[in-house]
């Protein structure tokens, strides 16, 4: 690919620090964990930030902790990436999903009111491609219910809503840090919330059920290993020590994407809500009404064509395949979804790409639309 995707943004201050770590002897549950930990917490604003092995993992704590167990309803988005609906099967809990926004592509929190039964237990919101979900409307339906409301903000590290950052909207946020995330640790994830019950429960859980204070085979609670080694956490915190740098990439090449089609009206950007600050995650544009799935399949093809790297970005999680056979779910059950998700193009988005590469890029698929 002349145009790769995604690219990590890795420099001699990350090889560094890993390289470091590994003249230690504590490669793991060593210093590096609560180092990441509290300067995570500090550049979030958060109370706890408990390290993880993945954003999947780091969801699953957090919907085990709040007490998600068989039956029990979490209502959801279905564009959104597999990991965010998993989360609750795992607990054999049941995604109840709502139709999104066809401006914003986040959740439509007018229609969460009407998908609440008896045995709902919580909203777990997903800040699609950095966007913040609108959660002073989701906790106005959900708090005086008595749910619980869960942020996946995997997508959306340094955004900002109101000034309040993201993962911190909600009761508890959860990060992911796979290479193509704003910021990377190879595989890993984050936890961030206030509650200190919620911490010390994903705390334990994370590291075999075991306590802070207790001992190395003493395990009050049933636990997993999920925790994120030391060799990962320096190359977070490495990373997080310029996230303003890697964060102002991302910005000025979405801003160049924007110049270049911002105007052209067979496209469409996401919808940035009045007082969020974005953090982009990805560049995704979608197409109007006028094209099909074919069309846009034919696009990607005719992209990749040009060594132009490029994907659909989501695919609808209510229709892959286990889920349309664990809870009889079809095609037109979330039109909205399906008509996003039928005509997106994410383009090559990463650090290498310069003022000219993304006019290229653009001059490649304005010829194809
Ligand atoms: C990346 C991502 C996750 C999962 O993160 P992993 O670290 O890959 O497990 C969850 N939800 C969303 C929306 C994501 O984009």
């Amino acid at each position: 690919m002349r145009y790769p995707l995604a690219c990590p943004d890795i420099t001699e201050s990350e090889i560094d620090a890993v390289v470091s770590v590994l003249k230690t002897p504590h490669l793991s549950l060593g210093p590096k964990l609560p180092e990441f930990e509290q300067k995570f917490a500090a550049y979030c604003g958060a109370r706890h930030a408990i390290a993880v092995s993945s954003g999947t993992t780091g969801l699953h704590l957090i919907v085990r902790s709040i007490g998600i167990g068989p039956g029990d309803e979490v209502i959801t988005t279905p564009f959104s990436f597999v990991a965010s609906a998993n989360a609750v099967l795992y607990e054999q809990g049941r995604p109840v999903f709502v139709d999104i926004d066809r401006n914003t592509w986040n959740i439509d929190e007018s229609r969460i009111a009407s998908a609440i039964t008896t045995r709902t237990k919580a909203v777990l919101a997903v800040d699609v491609f950095g966007m913040p979900a609108d959660y002073d409307r989701i906790r106005g339906v959900a708090e005086p219910r008595g749910l619980r409301v869960i942020e996946d903000s995997c997508e959306a590290l340094g955004s900002r809503c109101r000034g309040r950052m993201a993962g911190m909207l909600a009761e508890a946020g959860v990060f992911g840090f796979y290479p193509n995330k704003q910021l990377t640790t190879g595989e890993g994830g984050m936890i961030v919330t206030d509650d200190d019950h919620l911490a010390r429960l994903c705390k334990s859980m994370r590291n075999q059920g075991r306590d802070t204070d207790g001992g190395w085979l003493a395990h009050p609670r049933m636990g997993y290993n999920y925790r994120l080694s030391d060799i990962n956490c320096a190359l977070g915190i490495a990373q997080l020590d310029r996230i303003e740098q890697l964060l102002a990439v991302r910005r000025r090449t979405a801003g160049w994407y924007r110049e270049e089609l911002g105007d052209d009206r067979r496209v469409r950007f996401q919808a940035i809500r009045d007082g969020v600050d974005m953090s982009w995650f990805v560049l995704v544009v979608c197409l109007t009404d006028e094209y099909t799935v074919d069309d846009r399949d034919r696009i990607l093809t005719g992209l990749r064509d040009r060594g132009i790297g490029c994907s659909n970005y989501f695919a609808a999680i209510h229709l892959q395949p286990y889920m349309m056979e664990l809870f009889g779910l079809k095609r037109g059950d979330f039109p909205v979804c399906e008509s996003v998700a039928d005509r997106t193009v994410a383009l090559p988005f990463q650090k290498n790409l310069a003022r000219g590469d993304v006019a290229t890029i653009c001059h490649e698929f304005r010829q194809l639309l």
